[in-house]
């Protein structure tokens, strides 16, 4: 069976490294807010080219913090306006909701999947205080009319870069575009720990300050509580196993995209939609292979038989998801259209040429 992901796979290329370190953190005896963070935060740096990079203890936290840290620097205010893709994962808009603000859903386009910026402006209200954009399935999603909007209305610009990591839009990688970007090492992202974790990047040093401390118990001296905090930190571990593989990631990253390329250049089926290249291949770390058709249930079933797994990202859009039933009356044809027609084929940096070759035979046949 080709599988959709195969961690064990990905992880066995680096499993006498990852070892090691292992072995390193145990033999040291210190697993929280040590060297290992300090290490995976200056490779961090390196990478995304952020001043400031605050290691926590998941994704969700990364972009909860975020916008609490703006509500405590009085940036933000309980009720305010927070523009959202309606297109996401759940968990950008637990983001917002968590935090007492309103999310306020814009429609992505079909050919990207991603926030469609044409249509930000006409979501804006005086209670608009920031956008949070997405780059959904690895794509970068930014332009200059983005800036230019958030900088005529005094918005933040939040990245979720849950799924992006690595990706590039001129020579600045995404969570280093916008005013501040979320982060996940979810084991599945493309930089993916073995548990959770996540991390904060900004240019803005009096925000990283004030996530570090609310992810610390609101403290930044111990036992002086200066916020109402959370214990959001990452293991030592964790970091130390980051610092090995995000040495990989360049390579991972590059061999994804060769995979993409060669599924858009040989499927041909005419019932299925390929998702649009980027102009600039570097805009996308293809995180997810997402294509479309309109009988994708059955595209779905007939893979499954010819030992292919696919996964729907995602079967529901938050809107329709019964912990928001205060939306659940909206119409958002384009994210319904995509959540009915989406399918995300295997790709990962371990999947062979044969798999490919395997996976597109049968999508042809279908
Ligand atoms: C994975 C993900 C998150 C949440 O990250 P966790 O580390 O799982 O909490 C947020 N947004 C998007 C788009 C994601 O894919």
């Amino acid at each position: 069976m080709i599988k959709f992901l195969d961690l064990q796979k990905i992880n066995a290329q680096y499993a006498d490294e990852l070892k090691a370190v292992a072995s390193r953190v145990i033999d040291h005896g210190w697993f929280l807010q040590g060297r290992e963070n300090e290490a995976f935060e200056g490779q961090m740096r390196e990478l995304i080219g952020a001043e400031h990079i605050v290691n926590l203890a998941n994704g969700l936290d990364a972009l909860r913090l975020i916008l609490r840290a703006y509500i405590e620097m009085g940036v933000i205010k309980a009720g305010d306006e927070v523009i959202v893709p309606a297109n996401t994962f759940i968990a950008s808009v637990l983001a917002i909701t968590d935090n007492g603000l309103k999310p306020v859903f814009v429609e992505p386009e079909l050919e990207t999947y991603n926030i469609d910026i044409d249509r930000i402006e006409a979501a804006i209200t005086p209670q608009t205080k920031a956008i949070m954009v997405v780059h959904l399935y690895g794509r970068t999603v930014w332009s200059e009319q983005l800036e230019t909007i958030a900088k005529r209305y005094g918005l933040k610009i939040i990245e979720d870069n849950a799924q992006a990591i690595g990706a590039e839009y001129n020579g600045v990688r995404t969570g280093n575009l916008g005013d501040a970007a979320g982060f996940s090492f979810y084991p599945g992202k493309n930089l993916g720990a073995l548990g959770d974790s996540g991390a904060v990047a900004t240019n803005d040093g009096e925000l990283a300050r004030i996530v570090r401390a609310l992810g610390n118990y609101g403290s930044k001296v111990k036992y002086h509580s200066e916020y109402s905090g959370m214990n959001s930190r990452m293991d030592e571990m964790q970091a130390a196993f980051l610092g090995v593989k995000i040495k990989f990631l360049e390579a991972e990253n590059q061999r994804r995209r060769e995979i993409a390329d060669y599924y858009c250049n040989n499927i041909t089926n005419p019932r299925i939609t390929l998702p649009a290249k980027a102009l600039n291949p570097l805009e996308h770390v293809y995180h997810l292979f997402v294509v479309r058709s309109d009988s994708r249930d059955e595209l779905q079933q007939y893979l499954a038989e010819n030992g292919i797994q696919t996964l729907i990202h995602y079967p529901i859009p938050p809107h329709k998801q019964q912990c928001y039933s205060e939306y659940n009356h909206l119409r958002l044809p384009i994210t319904e259209k995509i959540h009915g027609e989406a399918l995300s084929l295997p790709i990962s940096a371990v999947l062979t040429n044969e798999e490919v070759i395997k996976v597109i035979e049968a999508i042809n046949n279908f």
